[in-house]
């Protein structure tokens, strides 16, 4: 059984998150999203709003082997709470790769884990920060995030 972890800010949660979570649910038993709190980042949309929406995409889509939970604290601590094998990051560009590479040397460093990286392919244009952007000056979001996220974007507003 492989049980992976997948951490992340998701503010907001976008249809790039969504591809890397599809694909590890595919690939492996268990995926577990986690939701990171980070007091050094302001959160632009609610946490508990955020986690409802992702778990009723997931389970509308029948992905039944993703949960999502909310963690504040170090990636490897969870990652040894909950038992997991590898952390799973997607990677969009080198840019990416490069700052992933930092992470996973100190996680596998400090928490003796590994993690595998999900290509971004036809998802590589989208992240939170430009889904923040097009909201900012009220560019239609469509293509950038699941429907109930935009639903959740604009019933919040
Ligand atoms: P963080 O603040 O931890 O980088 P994000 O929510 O921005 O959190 O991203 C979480 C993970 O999802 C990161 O590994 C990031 O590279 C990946 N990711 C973000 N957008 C995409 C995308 N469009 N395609 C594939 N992976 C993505």
């Amino acid at each position: 059984m492989t049980r992976v972890l997948y951490p992340g800010s998701f503010d907001p949660f976008t249809n790039g998150h969504l591809h890397v979570i599809q694909v590890s649910s595919e690939a492996f038993d268990e995926v577990i999203v986690n939701i990171g709190v980070n007091s050094e980042k302001v959160r632009h949309f609610n946490i508990d709003l955020m986690k409802s929406a992702m778990e009723e995409i997931f389970e509308e889509m029948g992905l039944i082997n993703v949960k999502v939970v909310i963690y504040e604290g170090a990636t490897i601590n969870l990652a040894r709470e909950m038992d997991a094998d590898f952390i799973v990051r997607g990677l969009r560009d080198a840019s990416d790769l490069i700052q992933e590479e930092r992470n996973a040397n100190l996680n596998y460093k400090h928490g003796n884990i590994d993690t595998i990286y999900i290509r971004a392919g036809e998802y590589g244009n989208i992240s939170s920060s430009v889904v923040r952007e097009l909201l900012k000056f009220d560019i239609p979001i469509d293509d950038y995030v699941p429907k109930r996220i935009k639903e959740l974007i604009f019933e919040n507003k």
